[in-house]
């Protein structure tokens, strides 16, 4: 009987989406959110949310990941409120034309670039950072005078549930709808005409995406993942190195799109990290992490599974390998003698979890063609002190970003576009990147009827064509 009312309720949820989109066209039509005023109001409204939401933001995360409150806070809520703070202070400045020169054949006339809204937008997100990846791109898309769909990710029930109840009732309603679900909603979203799809999640969904959007000619932006390299120079200040990677690989226990997935280390320098690492996760985690109230669970019993046969046929466990299923906990878990043809190194197979397989390198070059044989990552982390190092690597590897002695933090840098390319994704945003994505950038061309005398193009480009003036036109091309 219960089963029966879900499915029915599903179904009228279903059923509205088209209804939704129509309604938010409708909206968008009269030119309501075009306005500075509106945005900054929008936008001020979300910075209320986010004060006055604080605990149940936090408490949603908390259940659906064990998230603490600091983590919910640095990776997730700060990341967000900074986004609003920033966006709302530099949003005068963004929506302003910009004048750009105009060449001198075309003179008198203006040039300029005006950012406009590109209609109704539809942002889908992930379960690992349910809060930020949600609310990160909403920024974006109300900034640039958007109407907007969130469709939060079902898998992190209540940060969807906290969203679908909270934000609607600091947003615009006309404007603003949070759709809740899973393949079924999101199926029937992309049925519908967007003017852009924002996506972030896996490979194989993000083709799902794209492809629907093509039906419609819709711009998407891709925001996928994948196996991010972290390499170890024996140049690199190792006690550094072990403290950041900890850092960087176990928070969120490992569920982060720009954690390293795997660590690449010199030999000479192999043990000394390893060691240093093991002494890092004890120091930040305790002896006995589950105990931490700091270390996070896994999504779900799915995902639970997927990590526990990482464990097996993967080299050795170093430090780690403590499983718990009925609270989905994994412990920080490092595997060392991982051969690179070993499951957990397959190019595909994203880890996304509390495991970290180390593999030693004796050649440099070695490395870098292993990194450049398998798809693009969203980052190459180097931990190196040799400039001569820092610049090959940089030059001769492709990712979303490289980042030198740390992890995680590029994310968090608000002028530094976030964004994958070839398989971890298309596009970027963040900060005026986010304003960008959401905007379509006009060329808007004025020129003079009067001063014929001063129309230097007059003078050559119309019939009848000659000798003469194409002279003239080749001297000022
Ligand atoms: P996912 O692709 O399974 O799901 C993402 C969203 O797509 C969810 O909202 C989900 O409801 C929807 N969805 C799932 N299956 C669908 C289908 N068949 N048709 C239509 N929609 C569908 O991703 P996930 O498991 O939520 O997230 C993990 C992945 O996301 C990892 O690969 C991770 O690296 C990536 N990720 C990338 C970033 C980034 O910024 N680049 C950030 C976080 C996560």
């Amino acid at each position: 009987m219960f089963r029966l009312e879900e499915k029915k309720e599903s179904k009228s949820s279903v059923n509205k989406i088209a209804d939704q989109v129509e309604s938010l066209r409708d909206t968008f039509k009269t030119g309501c959110t075009q306005s500075l005023q509106f945005r900054q109001r929008q936008l001020d409204r979300l910075a209320l949310f986010m004060i006055e939401r604080e605990s149940s933001i936090k408490a949603a995360l908390y259940e659906d990941l064990k998230k603490s409150s600091q983590e919910a806070f640095m990776l997730e809520i700060g990341v967000v409120t900074r986004e609003i703070r920033e966006t709302r202070n530099q949003l005068a400045t963004w929506v302003t034309p910009t004048v750009v020169p105009t060449m001198f054949s075309a003179q008198p006339a203006t040039s300029l670039v005006r950012p406009e809204p590109l209609g109704v937008v539809l942002i889908i997100s992930p379960w690992n950072y349910p809060f930020q990846l949600a609310m990160m791109p909403l920024i974006g898309a109300i900034a640039a005078g958007n109407c907007a769909i969130l469709k939060p990710s079902e898998v992190a029930p209540s940060t969807s549930r906290m969203l679908a109840a909270h934000l609607p009732s600091y947003l615009d309603e006309n404007c603003f709808k949070v759709v809740e679900g899973g393949v079924r909603e999101t199926t029937a979203l992309l049925k519908e005409r967007f003017d852009h799809i924002f996506f972030t999640g896996g490979k194989e969904v993000g083709k799902v995406v794209a492809a629907a959007a093509a039906k419609n000619l819709t711009p998407t932006t891709l925001e996928l993942g994948g196996k991010s390299p972290c390499i170890v120079d024996r140049s690199a200040n190792i006690p550094v190195a072990a403290e950041r990677i900890v850092w960087g690989k176990f928070s969120n226990a490992g569920q982060t799109c720009i954690a390293p997935d795997y660590v690449l280390v010199d030999k000479e320098v192999e043990e000394t990290l390893l060691h240093c690492m093991k002494e890092k996760i004890q120091q930040f985690y305790g002896m006995d992490p589950k105990k931490s109230d700091d270390y996070g669970r896994i999504i779900n019993k799915a995902h639970y599974q997927r990590l526990l046969q990482t464990l097996t046929d993967n080299g050795n466990i170093f430090v780690g390998g403590e499983v718990d299923e009925k609270e989905r906990y994994i412990a920080p878990t490092i595997l060392k003698d991982v051969s690179a043809d070993s499951s957990i190194m397959d190019k595909d197979a994203e880890i996304f979890g509390p495991v970290l397989p180390v593999i030693a390198y004796k050649d440099i070059h070695d490395v870098i063609s292993f990194v450049n044989s398998r798809p693009k990552p969203l980052t190459v982390y180097l931990f190196s002190e040799n400039k001569k190092m820092q610049e090959h690597i940089q030059n001769n590897t492709s990712s979303g970003s490289f980042v030198l002695n740390h992890t995680l933090l590029q994310g968090g840098i608000s002028t530094l576009p976030f964004g994958g390319v070839g398989d971890s994704g298309m596009g970027a945003y963040h900060g005026k990147k986010s304003f960008d994505t959401f905007s379509h950038q006009k060329a808007i061309f004025k020129k003079p009827t009067g001063w014929r005398l001063f129309d230097v193009s007059s003078y050559v480009i119309y019939p009848p064509y000659s000798t003469t003036k194409e002279a003239l036109l080749k001297r000022f091309t």
